[in-house]
């Protein structure tokens, strides 16, 4: 793999660490690690790299203090036990960041602040003012409030949605104490590989083995789904063992460390945060010349008349999937109506939209700009 050379090193990172790190099998906390990783940052930092952290244990921690050890958790335990667990997280990481003279600072998130771009972008410009003021932003999902049926489930997808939609950052290293992504479990099959490199064209899910352990939910496939959404929207990620020295700096300077997915080309953030939303609230499917229309690498909106069907309860302003008649995602964006005016304009021509609908409206459904078409809206 090339080093990256002063030009091309990121400047801003995100650093994901998993439960596992943070707590050892008995529930004791890994102060050592901490400490450890506190270095790493404070070296990073020194070189001028910004970085967000990532951080898993809460429900780890919490369960520990709460509970015997070898008694687990029941899903619904998970948000009370993160309760628990949370403040005694990020005391601990603020001692061990204090101790190499970092401040710190808690962000807690759900999917909803992710998924609101109102709130998204009060999240981004709180994570600046941290960065610029050189304070370390530490992150967890806030697991006592989340819903279990849109909790990010794991920091994973959480890390990557950060890095591509909030505070654009140019590299995700997510830490496990798995060295990698291997050609297969490496804990039952000793031809068990690990895997370098990874193209962004290469499909990898089949490689995805090893849960999480009992209180994180992660685990290699989450990491994968997480990786690549990150990569589609021009983020390189490093996949890593945490307990490796110098594993932070050594991913900052390209060199060969656990798996690296290489990213394509860069998304402007405003779409890359449309890929990576989780929540459409419907689906317009399009004709054949509709989705060749969309599909050209100069672009064009999507237009009433190229739409066969609606379906879902969406509202002007609200993120809709575009499919063709396979049922495959070919874009996404925001939709100019609603659902209901979707469905009495659909196959109509613009000019007929006011006559229809009876009000003036955008001539499109989803405007280009408000779009991003799978694998083509790359800068
Ligand atoms: N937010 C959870 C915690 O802090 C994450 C658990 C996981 O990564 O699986 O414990």
């Amino acid at each position: 793999m090339n080093v990256e050379t002063e030009a091309t090193r990121p400047r801003r990172i995100v650093a994901k660490v998993g439960t596992r790190l943070v707590v050892d099998p008995d529930g004791q906390v890994r102060h050592d690690f901490l400490s450890r990783m506190a270095r790493e940052l404070r070296g990073l930092m020194d070189q001028g790299v910004e970085v967000l952290l990532v951080t898993s244990g809460a429900v780890g921690i919490g369960r520990r203090m709460i509970f015997p050890p070898g008694r687990r958790l029941r899903p619904s335990e998970r948000p009370s036990a993160a309760a628990v667990g949370q403040p005694l997280l990020m005391r601990y990481w603020a001692e061990a960041l204090t101790n190499v003279d970092i401040a710190s600072a808690q962000v807690l998130l759900t999917q909803d602040d992710v998924v609101d771009r109102g709130r998204c972008m009060r999240l981004r410009d709180t994570l600046e003012d941290l960065l610029s003021w050189g304070v370390l932003p530490i992150l967890n999902e806030n697991d006592s409030i989340s819903v279990e049926s849109v909790t990010f489930g794991e920091n994973d997808l959480m890390a990557a949605m950060v890095a591509v939609a909030i505070t654009p950052a140019e590299l995700l290293v997510m830490l496990s104490d798995q060295e990698g992504l291997f050609t297969a479990d490496p804990r039952s099959d000793a031809a068990a590989r690990l895997i370098c490199q990874v193209q962004p064209h290469e499909d990898v899910a089949q490689f995805a083995s090893g849960a999480g352990g009992p209180e994180s939910l992660g685990g290699m496939s989450a990491k994968i789904e997480a990786a690549r959404r990150a990569t589609d929207c021009g983020i390189r990620v490093v996949i890593a063992d945490g307990n490796a020295e110098g594993v932070l700096a050594r991913a900052v300077r390209g060199e060969t460390i656990g798996t690296c997915l290489l990213a394509r080309p860069r998304m402007p953030s405003r779409k890359a945060w449309l890929a990576v939303h989780l929540m459409p609230r419907g689906v317009l499917v399009v004709d054949d010349g509709a989705r060749e229309a969309l599909r050209q690498s100069d672009g064009a909106s999507l237009l009433p008349s190229g739409i066969v069907a609606v379906t879902g309860h969406f509202h002007e302003g609200d993120l809709v999937t575009v499919q063709d008649r396979a049922g495959k995602e070919i874009a996404r964006g925001l939709a100019n109506y609603s659902a209901a005016e979707v469905a009495r304009i659909m196959g109509h021509h613009s000019s007929e939209i006011e006559q229809v609908l009876g009000r003036a409206g955008a001539s499109e459904v989803i405007h280009r700009d408000d779009m991003v078409v799978s694998s083509i809206d790359t800068v």
